[in-house]
């Protein structure tokens, strides 16, 4: 990729900072439009996805480069007459990393701070410290003793909470870390590969996806399908590492390059498509890891499901610990999945998309 790595990495930092629980992805999607303007025509759909369609040599194939925008978080359910906030989860959280955790807040015209609430050890009984707290249990200290004064903070019913994050290097300047790489370097290489192309030939028109809830149902991503009438389908994701204790033979390793997800439960990449990536992967001299996953699920599904159907694969970049407040990828790993994508761009034209899809 043509771009310098400093931009690169300064998007990526500033797209994880930014807040987008489900249906609240307005920061996201101001970033988005900065850095497309001007490189292709911006539209909307009507669950907030924006796309940025870019003609090449050719008008069709028409190849959609998804990544959804926004990010698991929460929303303020109710709140108590101590000025507690109770919430609701927005996609997929596991409870122990919750507690006395900080979370913005997301009100009409400010961040509100906050701290998940949590009991010292002082005060629980040794059954209780054994228990998981469920989410319905938990609240969010923001430092008001009144619904009143939580109300003059701005904070309202309907708000969306967001972890609170800093982005950084760790000592091995390879490994970053942050909130939200699920899905923000989906986001930050759909950018990357529209601003490459904006200087450099391509046998198709791309049309660059940044999808409204996906951690809810992949609902944007369908919505989005529609506006943008893909021939093909590619799916940027922060994949789940899982080179931890526990898994033997691992699928998603930091720093051993992008994921080519064959299967999960709710889509199936196609096979041809698959092993086209795979064969660019070779050529283009990039590590790449394959995955057959038993749970979780992409964009894909709205996607491959679009209309009488979408050729469809899905490409991610390994990111340990997502749907907590921190998570860690590799930035060789970003860099590669890069331009993975953009060489494989570079190739897809009508008859290398005829063939996806020629099953007579
Ligand atoms: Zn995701």
């Amino acid at each position: 990729m043509s771009r310098n790595e400093q931009e690169m990495k300064e998007l990526l930092r500033s797209l994880t900072l930014a807040a987008g629980a489900p249906g609240a992805e307005d920061e996201v999607r101001t970033l988005v439009r900065e850095n497309l303007e001007g490189t292709g025509e911006l539209s909307y759909d009507g669950l907030g996805s924006i796309l940025c369609e870019k003609a090449g040599a050719a008008d069709s194939p028409r190849i959609m480069i998804d990544g959804h925008m926004d990010e698991v978080g929460f929303m303020v359910q109710s709140i108590s007459s101590e000025g507690r906030l109770n919430f609701v989860p927005l996609g997929g959280w596991w409870a122990h990393v919750l507690l006395s955790q900080r979370v913005d807040i997301v009100t009409s015209n400010a961040k509100v701070p906050g701290v998940i609430g949590s009991t010292p050890p002082h005060f629980l009984s040794a059954g209780k410290r054994e228990k998981l707290l469920g989410l319905e249990d938990m609240y969010i200290d923001i430092g008001a003793t009144s619904a009143e004064e939580a109300a003059e903070m701005g904070v309202r019913i309907g708000d969306t909470i967001v972890p609170h994050a800093e982005f950084c290097e760790l000592s091995n300047p390879d490994i970053l870390s942050s909130k939200a790489f699920d899905n923000r370097v989906g986001i930050g290489l759909m950018i990357e590969t529209l601003l490459e192309f904006s200087s450099r030939e391509h046998p198709n028109t791309i049309i660059g996806v940044g999808a409204a809830q996906e951690e809810i149902g992949c609902r944007g991503a369908a919505t989005a399908s529609e506006k943008a009438a893909p021939d093909v389908g590619i799916v940027l994701e922060g994949t789940p590492a899982d080179d931890i204790p526990g898994f033997t033979e691992p699928q998603a390793i930091l720093g051993k390059g992008p994921q080519i997800r064959f299967y999960d439960p709710t889509a199936i990449s196609n096979r041809r498509l698959a092993d086209l990536v795979a064969g660019v992967a070779a050529e283009a001299g990039i590590e790449i890891q394959l995955a057959v996953r038993r749970s979780g699920g992409t964009d894909a599904k709205s996607i491959h499901m679009h209309r009488s159907g979408v050729p469809t694969v899905v490409i991610g970049v390994p990111a340990r610990y997502i749907h907590s407040h921190v998570s860690l990828i590799s930035w060789q790993d970003y860099l590669n999945t890069g331009k993975l994508v953009c060489e494989l761009l570079a190739r897809l034209d009508s008859a290398a998309v005829e063939s996806l899809s020629d099953f007579s």
